[in-house]
């Protein structure tokens, strides 16, 4: 494969909505850089399927709530692929369902650093290599934010909508700071959509009980997100920056 094709890393890529948008990616012609945390298996398995469809991939370990590996993560891709032109901060959690008088600060520490933090961390390492103010080709960000974001999803887990909250104003903000370097930076902000991120907070349940509340009663796939995250990233929205889109079914 040429050095100069081009290079996206999406955080927290081996599943659901991240491994929709690597997927995509590679079908769009990126070599792919798939973050992962803790679950190797998952990872390694998305690499192969890529290979074996033709595309260029590599799974690279690192948990987007710790600095050092956020540095290692971005080294890595550089060792790999020598570039960096598409990033996608898609890495998130949610936690068990709490009111907020029911939250500790261990609880809402986590959120804000893996959700928050995390996220700006890896745009700073992202910005570092695409903008020309550092001698960058320039480049394009997608922030994975949500509906939650609007809504506060009350009586299930205002700290994570609130950590969404901040995404949006982090894409607005980082928009404008860099609208002049080479880079574009949008988010996506999806609905309900049927991953295993319900389940990691304790309700694996959530997409059935809820599917038929939503104005098209169904919940979305992570290929209705990705297609979403593939355009802004794209050519196609060479004049989009500071967006944020609603995949959500009109929630
Ligand atoms: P998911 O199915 O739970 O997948 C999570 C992915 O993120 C996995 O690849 C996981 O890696 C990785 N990850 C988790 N914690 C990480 C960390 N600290 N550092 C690096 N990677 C980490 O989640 P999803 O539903 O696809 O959600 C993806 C994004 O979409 C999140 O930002 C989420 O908030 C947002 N979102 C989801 C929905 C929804 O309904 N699904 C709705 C709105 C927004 P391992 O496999 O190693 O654990």
């Amino acid at each position: 494969m040429s050095r100069s094709q081009k290079v996206l890393l999406v955080t927290g890529g081996s599943r659901g909505i991240g491994a929709a948008i690597c997927r995509l990616g590679s079908k769009a012609g990126y070599r792919v850089a798939v973050n992962y945390a803790a679950n190797q298996d998952a990872a390694d398995a998305l690499v192969a399927e890529i290979q074996a469809a033709g595309g260029e991939a590599f799974a690279v370990k690192g948990d987007v709530g710790v600095e050092a590996d956020i540095v290692a993560m971005f080294a890595a891709v550089d060792r790999a692929y020598g570039r960096l032109d598409a990033f996608v901060n898609n890495a998130g959690i949610v936690d068990v369902k709490a009111r907020v008088d029911e939250m500790d600060v261990s609880r809402l520490e986590r959120m804000m650093r893996i959700n928050v933090v995390g996220s700006f961390l890896c745009a700073r390492e992202a910005v570092k290599r695409m903008s020309t103010r550092h001698g960058g080709e320039g480049g394009s960000i997608v922030n994975i934010s949500s509906a939650a974001a609007v809504l506060g999803a009350p009586d299930n887990y205002v700290d994570y909508a609130a950590s969404k909250g901040a995404i949006d104003t982090f894409t607005i903000g980082l928009a404008r700071e860099v609208a002049l370097e080479g880079i574009r930076v949008n988010a996506v902000r999806p609905g309900i959509i049927d991953t295993e991120i319900h389940a990691s907070g304790g309700q694996p349940d959530r997409v059935t009980l809820i599917q038929d509340t939503l104005p098209m009663k169904r919940a979305g796939t992570a290929d209705e997100v990705a297609g979403a995250v593939l355009y802004l990233l794209s050519d196609a929205a060479s004049y989009t920056t500071g967006a944020i889109l609603n995949v959500s079914g009109g929630r």
